[in-house]
């Protein structure tokens, strides 16, 4: 396995590659989740990249860009183990050296549900996932639906830009109790852990309820909350149910399939979660 810091010494090596190269971008500190990606890119392509990069301008001003962990040797052991061939860990100024100042704005997706809680936030995953793709030329990218909003938003932005790479979604890889495996789980307290089972427990709630073969939205998001006000360490940022593309809110189903995501706060932890709504289907 190499590892490349700079676009240049990338590009010599990606200009050597076998024909068809598979690519999974992240923020590092990896874990089942990012492993599970890396796994299904290997098993389709002939070489498999991977970016560890904490990309600052998907951080608001007082997120937690500084205190994003980190553990670049214990990343780069994993994905050696997972046969990955080439690591692009660059530093910030590489890809934003002085004076950039184009971004990529998915518009009708980036100011909604997570959008509308984190302005600027898609602008700056669009931004570096573009670049990425640019520096990278993957010929498929793989990204997963525990982010299933940044994956609508990468979707489009490929579709509208007629860049030449397969977007390939992948399902959540959750903790043996149902939480969605993420980096920024190793913030909460052992207390704040036992709550934060209540976001994917209510989500199978609102799951076996919607195998009704007629729901309502506001009866599943109703319920939903009830779960997690519950939990006292929650505070719930926003329940919806949303058209698996457009993102728009449906109120109701009767064959139409939907994706219930939200996202809570427990202490100074936010988390998110989603899961896929079928009418009438388990
Ligand atoms: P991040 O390092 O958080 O930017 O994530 C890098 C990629 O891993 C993104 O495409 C995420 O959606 C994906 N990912 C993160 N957590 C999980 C998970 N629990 N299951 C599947 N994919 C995940």
């Amino acid at each position: 396995m190499q590892v490349f810091r700079t676009i240049a010494e990338f590009s010599r090596w990606r200009a050597a590659a076998t024909p068809s190269v598979g690519f999974v971008p992240t923020m590092g500190y990896l874990h089942e989740g990012h492993l599970s990606l890396v796994r299904r890119a290997r098993s389709e392509n002939d070489s498999v990249v991977v970016s560890i990069f904490v990309n600052p301008t998907q951080f608001g001003p007082h997120e937690d860009f500084q205190r994003y962990p980190r553990d670049l040797n214990r990343d780069l052991g994993l994905l050696d183990t997972a046969q990955v061939d080439a690591v692009f860990t660059p530093a910030v100024d590489e890809m934003y050296p002085a004076g950039a100042s184009t971004m990529v704005e998915v518009e009708a997706l980036s100011n909604i549900l997570e959008g509308a809680s984190r302005p600027g936030h898609f602008r700056g995953v669009a931004t570096i996932v573009c670049t990425l793709f640019h520096v990278v030329h993957p010929d498929r990218a793989y990204f997963g639906e525990k982010d299933y909003q940044q994956l609508q938003v990468i979707q489009r932005m490929v579709h509208d830009l007629r860049m030449p790479v397969k977007v390939i979604g992948c399902p959540t890889i959750r903790e043996p109790d149902g939480l969605a495996m993420s980096s920024r789980n190793v913030y909460l307290t052992p207390t704040e852990r036992q709550a934060a089972v209540a976001l994917s427990r209510a989500l199978s709630q609102a799951k076996r309820l919607s195998k009704d073969d007629v729901w309502e939205a506001s009866r599943l998001q109703e319920e939903v909350q009830k779960m997690l006000d519950k939990e006292p360490l929650i505070r719930t940022d926003y329940v919806a149910i949303v058209h698996p593309q457009t993102l728009q809110p449906v109120d109701t189903a009767v064959t139409a399939e939907a994706v219930m995501c939200l996202a809570v706060w427990i202490g100074p932890t936010r988390l998110i979660d989603n899961i896929r709504l079928r009418a009438g289907e388990g």
